[in-house]
């Protein structure tokens, strides 16, 4: 029992639960006896720990209100108060705010999962732990920071703009790769964090783990100073010291992949995302964020710089660019003195026929390579040994039976395993329809590649680097590991291979098959295949130098040797690229030029799904918003559920924002048994 409490103060606090919701909560606070406990007054930004339904849940105090409209009886009283942690800032709440309200979901719903789950349970010593730890927290203090390497004048220009004033500027830094954008980022970064004794840097990567380069650069450069990391794949504990070491201000770094982009950072100066266009800054569930976007907005919203950088940037930021709202730093050089961009040639699949998925030519050059001690990279986007195992007999193929897809091979473990649903089984015996023992593996993945270069290269040592290969925990380091210590004379990957690394004895890059992607029904898709190749051709020969006589090469199969993509790839001209897509997506009146969001529809059977997007289109009709047909997902059914979508596209940004949020008014109003979501700025469609 608590004893007597006299003179009972009670505050109410409007708080931000992750519900879908979209509300917020009040609950009391009894505010204790000052003559018995020490004053515990919550502010807004602080987190507290409260009732709801019969689970204690975590939440943010978004307001001290005067009064609720929820009736005393039925008023609910906060279990706890953290009130170890100071609270979050406004800007904060704002920026959590504003994704809410652009993405359409309830602010709880932004902000609390982006805290450690250690900061949320009631019972938890944890928080405690982890502040203590903080305090220990050293740095190298008496260690020497690596020289700074002398920038060529086009760097030396970039760092200037970028740290020229104190104000929002948004920044595209577009640059081959080798040209040196990382030694931008990291001068720029400590002019900005020797401005002041607190400043904080943010630095986005697509994906940590492949970058532990760029993470060692960092150290080396700053021994001095605190780096916190955040991305995904940490263990909890390690999470929640990272994150607090960024919220109270420890850490003048921060590090990490799209989610450290909604970190808690007091006095943030900088921000940077590297490899701006890759398609990880963007959430593909839940709340459908793009951490490029938001990277631009908090910067303004801060009024402090945001540099974007890429060698192949999104239309989106490249079209920003043109029409000057950012501005463009250019790196047209390498910058190892005399490196050379390597040499791109096409080799035509219908006059040089392939053996084994490999033409004649790509044998020989990889002989070539062998001859001579240096790698080669082969890089094909699809894993597993097949994609498909068919029956010549009666036509059966290894067809998902809960998906539109195909199930694929996999020798190694003897399964077809369905890369969608997760669907598993072992390789059939003989045909399940006609008996036929004889079935067939059609096509090729990392696997059956890896199985023919050990064949045709029996000398050399075969490396595959893919999803599969690279499960358990430290697999994908250790792989890049024996990449770097030229251990590996030929290494086969899927896009895992293209990200971050320099190879320094990488000089021969072949795609084997990069056709199908020229055709696909994402409009999308060609962007992202310029961008993938030529990041992988940029893997090659960040060391050659002119004067060895023997520039790198990347060789392209294709049975399409005259498609603009390619040639634009041989000239390594992304500008031209650039200018001709955009104009084509100018005249289809598609992005940049055009805003779109997206309804999904999920249903046990399509014609719900359709049904129900057909009564949301006439739902609602605003000028200048256009309603396309609903039409069923390119892969329709996944794991048993059949899928389609509703794209509304306007010229106007805040037209399309008005029209979805009343939509989204009526839409939860409409009885129906489908699952549903709106995506704004959709990527994939
Ligand atoms: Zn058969
Ligand atoms: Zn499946």
């Amino acid at each position: 029992m608590l004893g007597f409490i006299k003179s009972v103060e009670q505050i109410i606090l409007r708080v931000a639960l992750d519900t879908p919701l979209d509300t917020t909560f009040d609950y009391a606070w009894i505010v204790p006896d000052p003559d018995q406990h020490p004053i515990l007054r919550p502010s807004i930004g602080q987190l507290v720990i409260v009732p709801f339904g019969r689970q204690e849940v975590a939440g943010i105090v978004l307001a001290i209100a005067e009064k609720t409209d929820v009736p005393p009886n039925k008023l609910r009283t906060v279990l706890a108060l953290r009130s170890e942690l100071s609270p979050v800032s406004p800007q904060w709440l704002a920026l959590c705010q504003f994704a809410a309200e652009y993405y359409q979901r309830p602010i709880g719903e932004v902000a609390l999962p982006s805290l450690p789950k250690n900061l949320k349970a009631l019972k938890d010593v944890s928080l405690r732990r982890g502040l203590n730890k903080l305090e220990k927290l050293s740095t190298a203090q008496d260690s020497v920071p690596a020289e700074e390497p002398r920038l060529n004048p086009e760097q030396q220009t970039a760092v200037n703009a970028i740290t020229a004033k104190n104000d929002f500027a948004p920044f595209l830094l577009f640059g081959v790769t080798g040209s040196g954008k990382t030694e931008v980022f990291l001068q720029a970064s400590a002019k900005i964090l020797a401005q002041s004794d607190d400043a904080q840097v943010l630095i986005l990567v697509p994906e940590i783990n492949l970058t532990p380069q760029f993470e060692a650069h960092i150290r080396a450069r700053f021994p001095g100073l605190i780096l916190a990391t955040l991305h995904s794949g940490m263990a909890e504990g390690e999470r929640l010291l990272h994150w607090l070491s960024a919220h109270t201000g420890r850490a003048r770094i921060v590090l990490g992949t799209r989610l450290a982009m909604l970190a808690s950072l007091p006095h943030l100066r900088l921000i940077i995302v590297d490899e701006e266009h890759d398609p990880s800054y963007k959430q593909q569930e839940g709340l459908r964020y793009s951490a490029r976007d938001l990277a631009v907005w908090r910067a303004r919203q801060l009024a402090i710089p945001v540099v974007l950088g890429s060698a192949t940037p999104s239309l989106e930021s490249w079209q920003s660019a043109r029409s000057g709202k950012y501005h463009l730093l250019e790196l047209h050089e390498r910058a190892v003195p005399d490196a050379v961009l390597p040499v791109v040639k096409l080799i035509n699949l219908e006059r040089e026929k392939p053996s084994e998925g490999l033409t004649p030519r790509l044998i020989d050059s990889i002989r070539l390579r062998l001859e001579k001690g240096e790698q080669s990279l082969l890089f094909l986007n699809r894993r597993g040994y097949a994609p498909v195992l068919a029956c010549d007999a009666c036509g059966w193929i290894s067809n998902c039976t809960r998906c539109t897809a195909h199930m694929v091979m996999h020798k190694g473990d003897h399964r077809l395993r369905c890369h969608h649903c997760g669907l598993e089984q072992r390789i059939p015996r003989h045909c399940p329809t006609c008996g036929n023992i004889d079935l067939q593996p059609l096509g090729r993945g990392t696997q059956r590649m890896e199985e023919s270069l050990g064949a045709i290269f029996p000398e050399a040592k075969v490396l595959r680097i893919d999803a599969d290969s690279t499960r358990l925990k430290g697999s994908a380091a250790a792989a890049f590991d024996r990449v770097h210590s030229g251990e590996v004379d030929i290494l086969i990957g899927t896009q895992m291979v293209a990200k971050g690394h320099d190879f320094k004895h990488l000089t021969l890059v072949a795609a084997l098959n990069p056709d199908a992607a020229l055709f696909s029904q994402d409009y999308r898709a060609s962007e992202r295949l310029f961008a993938q190749l030529m990041q992988v051709a940029g893997r090659a020969g960040r060391a050659a130098k002119k004067t060895d006589g023997n520039p790198s090469e990347v060789l392209i199969q294709t049975r399409y040797p005259d498609h603009p993509l390619y040639h634009a790839l041989m000239a390594h001209d992304y500008p031209s690229f650039a200018a001709d897509l955009l104009e084509e997506r100018q005249q289809a009146h598609m992005p940049p030029f055009m805003y779109q969001a997206l309804l999904r529809a999920e249903a046990k059977e399509l014609s719900i799904a359709i049904d129900f997007l057909k009564q949301a289109a006439s739902s609602l009709h605003h000028v200048g918003i256009t309603i396309n047909d609903p039409i069923p997902m390119t892969m329709t059914r996944v794991a048993n559920v059949d899928r389609a979508q509703l794209l509304v596209e306007s010229v106007s940004r805040p037209a399309l924002q008005a029209f979805v949020k009343e939509w989204i008014t009526i839409l939860r109003a409409m009885k129906s048994r489908v699952r549903w979501s709106v995506e704004i700025d959709p990527v994939d469609i």
